[in-house]
C-alpha cells in the first residue's frame, strides 16, 4: 500500500525557509494522521545555508534549468546558485526513490523556485508566473504524482 508522502519540509513548520522564519500550513492535518512523512528540503539538501538570500529562476521554470537553458540567481546579487537547486532537487529526487513504491504522492510548497508547482516569480519582479520549482520539475519528470500545497481539495482525496 502506498503510505509515503514526501513532502516539502517548511509544510511541517520547521524554519528551513530561505528567511529562516517558520508557517503554518493548513493541509498538515489532512496527511499527518494518515501517511507516514517524508520530509525534504531541497534547498538545504543542495548545500544552501538558512536563511540564505532568496533566489528565483532567471528565465522560463524548473524544467528550463533542468535542461541547462535557464538558471537559479539570487535576486539581490546574482550568484548564480543553480549548482545548489539541481543538487538539492536530486538528492530529494534520491531520497524519495529509495521508498518509490510506497510513494504516494508528493506534497510541494507552492510558489518557491525549488518547490513551486504551480506557479513562480518573475526574475524581475514580485508577480506570478505559471511554471514549477527545479524540484517539481524533476519530480515530475521522474513521474511522481506532485500536488501543491495549494490543492487542498486533492490533498483531501488521497
Ligand atoms: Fe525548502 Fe522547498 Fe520549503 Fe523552500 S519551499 S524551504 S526549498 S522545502
Amino acid at each position: 500500500m502506498n503510505r509515503i508522502i514526501v513532502i516539502s519540509m517548511c509544510l511541517l513548520g520547521t524554519g528551513c525557509r530561505y528567511d529562516g522564519k517558520s508557517l503554518s500550513w493548513e493541509g498538515l492535518e489532512l496527511v499527518a494522521n494518515r501517511f507516514f512523512i517524508l520530509p525534504v528540503c531541497p534547498e538545504q539538501l543542495g548545500g544552501l545555508p538558512t536563511p540564505r538570500p532568496p533566489a528565483k529562476i532567471e528565465t522560463g521554470d524548473g524544467f528550463t534549468v533542468l535542461d541547462g537553458k535557464s538558471r537559479v540567481l539570487t535576486v539581490e546579487e546574482k550568484t548564480d546558485v543553480t549548482p545548489n537547486f539541481i543538487k538539492g532537487a536530486e538528492e530529494a529526487l534520491r531520497i524519495a526513490n529509495l521508498f518509490r513504491e510506497n510513494v504516494k504522492a508528493v506534497i510541494l510548497k507552492e510558489k518557491s523556485p525549488s518547490c513551486g508547482v504551480k506557479s513562480i516569480y518573475n526574475f524581475k519582479s514580485d508577480s506570478l508566473k505559471p511554471g514549477k520549482g527545479v524540484t517539481a520539475a524533476l519530480f515530475i519528470k521522474n513521474g511522481y504524482r506532485v500536488l501543491s500545497s495549494d490543492e487542498l481539495e486533492e490533498i483531501k482525496k488521497l
